[in-house]
């Protein structure tokens, strides 16, 4: 199974990735970890990625596959991956076909997560985040006892720079403009299966997993 989660932020993509990482042994391959671990490792690609993100500059495209090619040829993605954060352009969605076509792997489907902007921006912008751990509450949805205050341990919540409705609204701005036409291109591969993001967590799940069962009956025909 190699799965490749897309959708707006906060339309729930990485409660499901996690999800299905512990429910079906994928092997998450987040973008950001990767290149966290190809840094700290010291290799070739990891000093020139330290580089690049030192100077705060965006790592290129071409960097990044490497990275994920790097991480397909050490074998642990052999049995699945699920890749959340990648691809964000179509560009992006190219090299990652190129990478696979030369390894004879391919993509099983493309599970899109969607949920429209306002409930978006409803469900990041409300989120508070405790100051000193990893707690987090939603003003609306899952408000702590005292407002702003951590039942926890009593700290302050803040909200983090990420979720500003400013913030948000630019994200689902470059969402939209580079991201969403990768909908169209692997509908019309045939990959594409869409969930709606408004549902619980739990109905989500349970529909990917009905789905994905689908697909591992159609490979096993
Ligand atoms: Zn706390």
């Amino acid at each position: 199974m190699n799965i490749i989660l897309l959708g707006p932020p906060g339309a729930g993509k990485g409660t499901q990735a996690q999800r299905l990482q512990q429910e079906c042994g994928m092997v998450q391959l987040s973008t950001g970890d990767m290149l966290r671990a190809a840094v700290a490792s010291g290799s070739e690609l990891g000093k020139k990625a330290k580089g690049i993100m030192d100077k705060g500059e965006l790592v290129p495209d071409e960097l990044i596959c490497d990275v994920i090619a790097s991480r397909f040829d050490s074998g642990d993605a052999d049995k699945g991956f699920l890749l959340d954060g990648f691809p964000r352009t179509i560009g992006q969605a190219e090299m990652l076909e190129r990478l696979l076509d030369g390894r004879s792997r391919e993509l099983t489907a493309v599970l899109l997560i969607d949920a429209p902007d306002d409930e978006v921006v409803r469900r990041l912008s409300g989120r508070r985040t405790c100051a000193k751990g990893q707690h987090v509450y939603h003003v609306e949805f899952d408000p702590p006892k005292h407002e702003g205050v951590c039942d926890q341990d009593g700290s302050r919540l803040i909200q983090r720079d990420d979720d500003k409705p400013e913030t948000v609204r630019n994200r689902l701005e470059v969402y939209h403009e580079q991201t969403e036409p990768l909908i169209e291109w692997y509908e019309e591969k045939g990959l594409l299966r869409r969930f709606d993001g408004q549902r619980s967590p739990d109905e989500v799940n349970d529909r990917i997993r009905a789905t994905l069962a689908t697909k591992r009956l159609e490979a096993e025909l």
